[in-house]
């Protein structure tokens, strides 16, 4: 009996920790707005990076041709063609390729993997020559995906600042990403100009435009996660003199890096970022994305095995960092069946933990209920910063606050999400519906729509080559 109110005993203290409450929340809110204020007055004044895109305008309907995409971000690469009818006829067709990248040239040189590249992106075209009738007399235009750190020079180029996610080719950091590209491509034959190049986010946020122009933000909760969105030139102070047409410009926040003093952290968190090949880095990412969650939770369960023999014997798959997914953690999260079958599969099959009474099944569930009510409250309470950023949460009054439009009537305010952990979690996406209610008050909130935007980072790059072409 002792034992079991020592589980409990790590269970409350791991409630306590995650504490989300609405005040708690606005406090988070106004520290990701004067945070991105900062890093938007200066180069390094912010742990949010607030990176320029140049993307000064965004794709409205009207666009019109044939544009490809070429998508890379992670251990799969993506070509596709769209095409564009204008007139807001939406997009006509879409032919989409996925590829692996062979393991070999994500340590090679960046000549190997952009000579890989560009010849499956020239076998990709020229069985559309085959298959249509004439062959377009224009330059080709291609929308690069890149979802690397990239400073960009302009809406077309940039240069790599480091490599992540397993790959590591020396020779390519410091170099512009698409001139590396583009010369791949003359090498291979192919003539096709790179029109932009953009992080996931902004694909995102540009697809989401598409389909609806009150779309001015994008976010991405995956494996990792990052935000955008559309702000007015002359409040980014770091650019002076920065004119556009538009008079706005796209910002990749960069918003995985955040930090608060605000942010509720346990000593599972400290823990888990003392022993990441990046300590100090990341820190709302690993609070709230899919790498990270469903290891936070083995931790927790870690230490309920130590406390007390309520687990049996401490299973050393307990201690392998990973070992518990995400997508795990979500099945067991869900697990509806009264006797929770899937949780006790789960338990037995990926933490080798056999046989646990339904009482302590039950306290599993509740840890993963609380790591990801937290992860899904702070997110929500990332986006209220971005529309108090923006003018957009209804605070300031109605002189300073633009949230309504000049008709004095509340606008809507859309925006994009995209990434697993909001499309396929149900739990966490209905406490980041929750929380964002509760931040901004049912009043407000009817006109903050979120919006599943999927696969934007190919369709809205050559939704972008297309706004950005040469030819219109
Ligand atoms: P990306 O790698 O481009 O971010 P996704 O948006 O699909 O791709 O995110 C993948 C991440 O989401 C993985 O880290 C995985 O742990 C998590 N994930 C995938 N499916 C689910 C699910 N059903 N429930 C919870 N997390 C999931």
């Amino acid at each position: 009996r002792r034992k079991w109110r020592r589980v409990v005993g790590v269970l409350r203290d791991l409630e306590e920790a995650c504490e989300t409450s609405v005040g708690r929340l606005r406090q988070v809110v106004d520290a990701m707005a004067v945070e991105m204020h900062a890093g938007l007055a200066s180069e390094g004044g912010s742990k949010l990076k607030m990176l320029l895109t140049f993307v000064d305008k965004l794709p409205n309907g009207s666009e019109r041709g044939k544009y490809y995409a070429l998508d890379l971000g992670g251990t799969n690469f993506r070509v596709l063609r769209i095409q564009l009818g204008g007139k807001r006829s939406s997009i006509l067709s879409c032919d989409v390729e996925r590829q692996p990248i062979p393991q070999d040239l994500m340590t090679s040189t960046s000549e190997d993997l952009f000579d890989f590249i560009a010849s499956s992106l020239k076998q990709f075209v020229e069985r559309e020559a085959q298959n249509s009738e004439f062959s377009s007399v224009k330059r080709r235009e291609l929308g690069f995906t890149f979802s690397f750190p990239v400073k960009q020079t302009s809406v077309s180029s940039g240069i790599l600042i480091k490599w992540t996610k397993g790959f590591s080719i020396k020779d390519m950091v410091g170099k512009d990403v698409s001139e590396c590209l583009q010369h791949a491509m003359t090498r291979n034959g192919l003539d096709m100009r790179v029109a932009v190049l953009v992080n996931d986010t902004v694909g995102t946020l540009a697809l989401g435009h598409y389909n609806d122009p009150d779309t001015v933000a994008a976010v991405i909760i995956g494996t990792g996660t990052n935000a955008c969105y559309l702000e007015r030139t002359d409040a980014i102070i770091k650019c002076q003199g920065l004119l556009t047409t538009s008079g706005g410009m796209v910002v990749n926040m960069e918003w995985g890096n955040f930090w608060s003093s605000h942010l509720p952290r346990t000593s599972y968190d400290i823990d888990l970022d003392g022993d990441s090949p990046n300590p100090n880095d990341q820190g709302f990412e690993k609070m709230i994305s899919g790498m990270y969650l469903g290891d936070i939770v083995r931790r927790v369960i870690l230490r309920m095995s130590q406390e007390s023999d309520i687990f049996g014997p401490v299973s050393s798959r307990l201690s392998m960092p990973f070992i518990l997914s995400t997508p795990s953690m979500a099945d067991m999260h869900a697990d509806e069946s009264p006797e929770l079958i899937e949780v006790a599969r789960i338990l037995k099959e990926d933490l080798q933990i056999p046989d646990v009474p339904l009482k302590v099944r039950k306290l599993v569930v509740k840890v993963c209920d609380v790591v990801t009510r937290r992860a899904a409250r702070l997110a929500a309470a990332g986006i209220v910063g971005i529309l108090k950023k923006i003018g957009r949460d209804g605070s300031g009054g109605i002189a300073s606050g633009r949230s309504r439009g000049s008709d004095g009537k509340m606008r809507r305010t859309v925006v994009a999400m995209d990434g697993s952990l909001y499309t396929r979690y149900t739990m966490f996406k209905e406490y980041l519906h929750e929380a964002l209610c509760e931040i901004l008050g049912e009043e407000i909130a009817q006109y903050v729509i979120l919006k599943v935007t999927e696969d934007g980072s190919g369709i809205g790059a050559a939704l972008l080559a297309a706004s950005h072409s040469s030819h219109s």
